[in-house]
């Protein structure tokens, strides 16, 4: 006999699944889930467990809840270790009561794992509390998806109107419906109401208004994206912290194939920006890699080598695993590297870089090179990407010194198309950030020649050095914004800094 987890998938955001929802995710043979939950999460389920998506997608026929309760039965009894996974907590407004008795009927193990509710996802992103000592001490979620001038409402508009904070699940169209009633019984109408979109999600938005606004003004919320309502005095106490975060409600898209540790990332949203992420590339190993070895073997006939980036540092570290060499293999030969995050990691290898150019260009490590005279008669191994450009080995010839390049890893375009959730031209974008020239070409083809046009015409495109602003100017951006400090620290101090100056 097998076992059903119903585990909540929290909000949205991927980091506010509960460790042991990941355990189980990460361990089961089948998984039944929702539309509304981080597809991320779905990366941690192993490769050969069974998919299986009953949300409702739009166009589509809704999988019926008895169909869905089957489906787990039926998993169950095959033997497998299934979970079910549901957005937020499986225990608001999300049918899990009907998914306990049937599996309880079947005689089928379970276990629920809870979540974060979407109500208290949508409280910590404005920075409210749902309940204070002097102001509210109760908080009540519902459903504003019943029909308010239903007869037998399950609702008691009175209570609520006397109630603490009220939390509005499924608002959809009713807004006006749920504005009036609420001052209809007793309410009063400058009560504050927030209503948070997409909490959690790179995309969040947050209005603040009133009931009697959401009463006369059916336009302050467009229908058609999860969002909450958040009715009482609590709404009014925005956090000034949160206020104070210097890219609070802007909006960017990352470009580069980002890690769980990127520093344009991880600095961005901790600033209190949004992040979407469109990877345009991806970076793999090369086809063949005799070549490499062979210069990495004759280590000797080096007096430098040369890491410009990451890629090439684990592409090398890689190859000396593989060989079961160790750092004692570089013997006396100098090592360069270009960038902070390119020097730590070699660093975690055990490496103390002899050179780290002061800007993170290829430009300056040759200045840097010439003005110690350590480029005349000096001979060079460079690792790095197929499509590497030629200006320090120009440089490097040109100054009397030896240059070898070798591939060591290659840069591939993603060629799927990207659609975010909303589609690009609803959201409004503060910029967008490129890494590379070939981040650059690799964006325009996954979004598409013309949406890249509309972009370019209005949005500012931010560019981590000289090279990636030509390629940015040649197909046609106008508003170019070139960090001085060419790393992905200084794009993110860049950013920071003309963002958060008013009128710049
Ligand atoms: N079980 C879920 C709720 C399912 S009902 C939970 O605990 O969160 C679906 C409703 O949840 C949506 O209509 C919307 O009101 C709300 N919702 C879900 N995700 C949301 C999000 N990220 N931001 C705001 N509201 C969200």
């Amino acid at each position: 006999m097998g076992f059903v987890s119903l585990i909540g998938a929290g909000p949205g955001d991927p980091g506010l699944v509960t460790v042991r929802a990941l355990e189980k995710l990460r361990t089961c043979e089948a998984v039944v889930h929702d539309r509304l939950i981080p597809y991320q999460l779905l990366d941690e389920v192993p490769a050969g467990a069974e998919r299986i998506d009953v949300g409702k997608h739009p166009g589509k026929a809704k999988v019926p809840q008895e169909k869905i309760q089957e489906i787990l039965i039926a998993k169950a009894r095959e033997g497998k270790r299934v979970v079910r996974l549901k957005g937020g907590d499986p225990g608001i407004f999300g049918r899990v009561g009907e998914e306990i008795e049937a599996l309880q009927d079947a005689g089928i193990p379970f276990e629920v794992v809870p979540g974060v509710t979407a109500g208290i996802a949508a409280a910590a992103a404005a920075g409210i509390p749902l309940t204070h000592r002097d102001i509210a001490s109760s908080v009540t979620f519902v459903t504003g998806h019943e029909d308010p001038e239903r007869e037998d409402s399950h609702l008691d508009w009175g209570e609520m109107a006397r109630a603490g904070t009220l939390v509005f699940y499924m608002i959809g169209k009713h807004l006006p419906d749920i504005g009036e009633r609420l001052i209809e019984s007793g309410r009063p109408e400058a009560t504050p109401a927030l209503i948070v979109r997409e909490a959690s999600y790179p995309t969040q938005s947050i209005a603040l208004t009133t009931l009697a606004e959401l009463r006369d003004n059916p336009e302050v919320f467009q229908p058609g994206y999860p969002a909450v309502l958040v009715v009482g005095e609590v709404a009014t106490m925005r956090s000034h912290v949160q206020n104070s975060l210097p890219l609070r409600d802007k909006l960017f898209v990352l470009t580069h194939p980002a890690e769980a540790d990127d520093p344009l990332q991880t600095r961005l949203s901790q600033w209190g920006a949004g992040v979407l992420l469109c990877p345009s590339i991806r970076i793999d190993p090369v086809e063949e890699s005799t070549d490499l070895i062979k210069k990495l073997t004759h280590m000797e006939d080096y007096d430098w080598v040369l890491f410009t980036s990451k890629n090439a540092v684990r592409a090398v570290r890689e190859i000396f695993q593989e060989l079961g060499w160790d750092i004692r293999r570089f013997g006396n030969v100098k090592i360069a590297a270009v960038g902070q995050a390119t020097s730590r990691l070699l660093e975690d290898w055990g490496i103390v870089p002899d050179l780290v150019p002061e800007n993170f260009t290829a430009e300056d490590l040759f200045r840097q090179l010439e003005s110690e005279g350590e480029v005349e008669g000096r001979s060079f191994l460079f690792p790095c990407s197929k499509i590497a450009r030629e200006t320090l080995a120009k440089s490097i010839l040109a100054g009397g010194g030896d240059f070898d390049r070798v591939t060591a890893y290659r840069t591939v375009a993603i060629e799927e198309p990207w659609h975010p959730d909303i589609p690009l031209s609803e959201l409004s974008i503060d910029g967008i950030c490129f890494t590379s020239s070939s981040t650059v070409r690799g964006f325009r083809a996954r979004i598409g020649s013309e949406a890249f046009q509309v972009l370019a015409n209005s949005t500012p495109m931010y560019s981590i050095g000289p090279k990636t602003s030509q390629t940015l100017a040649e197909i046609g951006a106008r508003d170019i914004r070139e960090s001085e400090v060419s790393d992905l620290e200084g794009l993110s101090d860049y950013i920071r800094r003309t963002q958060s100056e008013p009128g710049t």
